[in-house]
């Protein structure tokens, strides 16, 4: 079951985000498999330069290894570009107020697109166009229902709207880029962050939309602050540049149940099956 971890470089690894890592690469390894690490900087406007090299030193200061070469996004334009022509796709105009304001007024399934620009004729596109307005590429999807079960989180289900495939100022989604890229790297196992669970029923729409074989999710729980929101900046510094990498290593094989002090000796106690759906609190 080849797997990988994704980070986006957009600022220092967490201990949260190490943890999922660390759980990535263990379900991995576990099952004796591939282990691949790809760098999502599609989203020019949120990386930061430096970001990626400081996180796989990170991930390397923590004992993990991957196999062959780190991809970076920005670098496979043109794969994410080629699959666009094999997807059902319209421009949509919308500005984000628009969507929602459509959105509640149609009574749909919280969040989703309306279909608003769906039906637009050539001549209303252009007068938007000339309006000075860039659209986005959206899916037509339909609306159906995917459901998938979860190898963490049991059961899961989700409706699948009109989804932005390419953003309008011109940048491939984060949903098209990870699907396509999984399927061209022969991806087979996605453990990630239970925040992008909600993602995951348009991406297996998508992957099937694009002939790509269905893959097996694992979505891990965050890691919480003592104020019981997720880990991030406003907890203060927990990245490896206050906790050092083994005593990192120490709390997260503690919140795992497990023992040892490399990722390599953690495999010995590791089951898949064990790992548990509730989030961990740090400290
Ligand atoms: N790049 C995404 C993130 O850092 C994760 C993508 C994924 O694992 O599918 O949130």
């Amino acid at each position: 079951m080849k797997g990988r971890f994704a980070p986006s470089p957009t600022g220092v690894l967490h201990l949260g985000n190490l943890r999922t890592a660390l759980l990535a690469w263990l379900f991995a390894r576990s099952a004796g498999s591939a282990f691949l690490l790809r760098i999502e900087d599609l989203d020019a406007g949120r990386v930061r330069p430096g970001f990626a090299e400081a996180q796989l030193e990170d991930l390397r200061a923590l004992g993990l290894d991957w196999d062959g070469e780190v991809v970076r996004q920005s670098a496979r334009t043109s794969l994410y570009a080629e699959a666009l022509e094999r997807l059902p796709v319209y421009e949509c105009f919308c500005t984000r107020a628009e969507v929602s304001e459509a959105a509640s007024a149609a009574h749909g399934p919280v969040g989703a697109y309306p279909g608003t620009c769906r039906g637009l004729s050539e001549a209303e596109r252009a007068a938007r166009r000339a309006a000075g307005r860039v659209p986005a590429l959206r899916v037509a999807a339909d609306g159906p229902v995917v459901t998938f079960v979860d190898r963490v989180l049991g059961e899961q289900s989700g409706f699948v709207d009109d989804f932005v495939v390419r953003r309008n100022d011109g940048a491939f989604a984060y949903n098209l880029a990870v699907v396509v890229d999984d399927a061209a790297q022969g991806v087979e196992e996605v453990v990630r962050g239970a925040d992008l669970v909600d993602s995951t029923p348009r991406q297996i729409w998508l992957g099937r939309a694009l002939g790509a074989a269905d893959l097996s999710y694992a979505h891990v729980p965050l890691v919480l602050g003592a104020d019981g929101r997720r880990l991030a900046k406003r907890h203060g510094d927990v990245t490896l540049r206050e906790v050092a990498p083994d005593a990192a290593l120490a709390w997260m094989a503690a919140s795992l149940g497990l023992s040892g002090s490399s990722p390599r000796e953690l495999l010995a106690g590791f089951d898949p099956a064990q790992v548990s759906r509730e989030p961990t609190t740090y400290p």
